[in-house]
C-alpha cells in the first residue's frame, strides 16, 4: 500500500513537472475545440476566440475578427511547446494596426496597380492604401471584418469553419462574394487552410493567410538565421512600388536563389535593386509546381529550436516577406515587442497585380465557378 501511494505520488509529480515544462502532448487524448469571448469591436460586435487542440497537444487560437491566428503552439526538438506566430492581445490592437498579423486576406491579397482593373470592358477603381497602389483588399479588407464561425472535430483534427459574405460594391469590388475558410489543426501538427468562394458577378479573388512566423518563438529575436528553401526557380521582380514588371526572372546568381537551404539573412543586405525596393525580401516567387495540385512550396528550419515548417499549397505563387516594416514600438502579445525582421511571412497566392497582367495566371472568378485554394503549414522537428 505504502509503495502504491509512493508510486502514485511520483507519477503525479512527473505529470505536473511535464505539464509545467509544456509537455502538454502527453495530456490531451483527442482533438478538441473550445470557445471564449475575446472582446468587442469599436462598433460593438462581439469577437470570439476559438482554441483548437490536437491529440499531440499542439494548439491554434483563432479569432473571428479577420480570422486571425493569434497564437500557434507547436513542439520544439525537446518536446516543449512554443508559440511561433506574432499576434496581439486585444481586438482594439487588431483593429488599429495594419500589419495583418495572422489574418485572412481578401478580396485581393497583395497589390493591384493604382487600384484599377477592368473586367468585360468595365473599369473598377479600388482604394489606394499602399503608396499609389491597392493592398490586401483595401481600407477594410477581410482582415478587418467579423466572420461567422462553426467548429467541429473529426478524424483529421480540430476544425474551425469561417464564413463571410462580401457584398457587391464592398471596397468597390464587383459581385456578392460568398467566402468560406476552414482551418484545421491536424493530427500531423499541420495548420491546414482550405478556402472556397463563389460570386454572382465576375470579380477578382486572391485569398491568402498572413501569419508572421518565428520558429524560435514569437518575440525571440530576428529570423535571419532561419534556413529557407523555396521550391521556385523564378520570381516576379517589381518596380519601386512593389508592382511586378511582368517579367518572370530566374533566381540563379541572385540573392533570390533559395533553391538550396540558405539563411534568410545571408544576402538580405546586399546591394541589389530588388532588395532595395522591398527593403529586404518582399517578393512573389513563381513556384516550380505545375498545375493546381498541392505541392511543397517552402521549407524553413530553425536550429536552436529544431523546428521545421513545410509549406504546401495549390497556388502558383508565394510571397516571401521578411517583416521589413515591423517596428519595435508596436507591442504584441504579453507586452512583447516585435522589431524589424523578427518574423517572416510565406503567403500562398496568385501573383500580385494579376488583374492587369494578362500573362499571369488569372484571378477572375465568374458566376457559376468556384474559387478554391488549399495551403498547409506543417510543423516537425529535426
Ligand atoms: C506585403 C508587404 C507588407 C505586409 C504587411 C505583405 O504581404 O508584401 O509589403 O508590408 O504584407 O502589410
Amino acid at each position: 500500500m505504502k509503495n502504491h501511494v509512493l508510486f502514485c505520488g511520483i507519477s503525479l509529480t512527473i505529470i505536473s513537472i511535464a505539464m509545467t515544462l509544456g509537455f502538454a502532448a502527453t495530456v490531451s487524448a483527442k482533438p478538441k475545440v473550445s470557445k471564449k469571448p475575446f472582446g468587442k469591436t469599436a462598433d460593438g460586435k462581439a469577437v470570439e476566440i476559438y482554441t483548437l487542440t490536437n491529440s499531440r497537444g499542439a494548439e491554434a487560437r483563432i479569432i473571428t475578427y479577420g480570422g486571425a491566428v493569434v497564437s500557434l503552439k507547436v513542439p520544439d526538438k525537446r518536446g516543449k511547446l512554443g508559440d511561433v506566430v506574432l499576434g496581439y492581445d486585444s481586438v482594439a490592437d487588431y483593429e488599429k494596426h495594419t500589419s495583418y498579423f495572422g489574418a485572412l486576406i481578401g478580396r485581393y491579397g497583395n497589390r493591384i496597380a493604382k487600384g484599377k482593373f477592368s473586367i468585360n470592358g468595365k473599369e473598377y477603381s479600388l482604394a489606394v492604401n499602399n503608396g499609389e497602389n491597392h493592398l490586401h483588399g483595401g481600407l477594410k479588407g477581410f482582415d478587418k471584418v467579423v466572420w461567422t464561425a462553426r467548429s467541429s472535430v473529426n478524424a483529421a483534427g480540430a476544425n474551425l469553419e469561417l464564413s463571410y459574405l462580401s457584398r457587391d460594391g464592398e471596397e468597390q469590388y464587383p459581385g456578392n462574394l460568398s467566402v468560406k475558410v476552414i482551418y484545421t489543426l491536424t493530427e500531423k501538427n499541420e495548420l491546414k487552410i482550405v478556402y472556397s468562394a463563389t460570386t454572382d458577378k465576375a470579380t477578382v479573388v486572391n485569398l491568402t493567410h498572413h501569419s508572421y512566423f518565428n520558429l524560435a518563438g514569437a518575440g525571440n529575436g530576428d529570423i535571419l538565421n532561419h534556413q529557407l528553401t523555396l521550391y521556385a526557380d523564378r520570381f516576379t521582380p517589381t518596380d519601386g512600388g512593389s508592382i511586378p514588371t511582368g517579367e518572370l526572372r530566374g533566381v540563379k546568381g541572385t540573392p533570390f536563389d533559395f533553391t538550396k537551404a540558405t539563411a534568410i539573412g545571408d544576402r538580405i543586405d546586399q546591394t541589389d535593386e530588388q532588395l532595395k525596393f522591398g527593403s529586404g525580401y518582399d517578393h512573389n516567387f513563381v513556384l516550380r509546381k505545375r498545375g493546381n495540385g498541392l505541392a511543397l512550396a517552402a521549407k524553413v528550419y530553425e536550429a536552436t529550436s529544431g523546428r521545421v515548417m513545410d509549406v504546401f499549397t495549390t497556388e502558383p505563387g508565394l510571397q516571401f516577406y521578411t517583416g521589413n516594416f515591423l517596428d519595435a514600438a508596436i507591442k504584441g502579445k504579453n507586452g512583447q515587442d516585435y522589431p524589424r525582421r523578427s518574423a517572416f511571412c510565406l503567403e500562398a497566392q496568385h501573383f500580385p497585380d494579376s488583374p492587369n497582367k494578362p500573362k499571369f495566371p488569372s484571378t477572375v472568378l465568374r458566376p457559376g465557378q468556384r474559387y478554391t485554394q488549399t495551403t498547409i503549414y506543417r510543423f516537425s522537428v529535426r
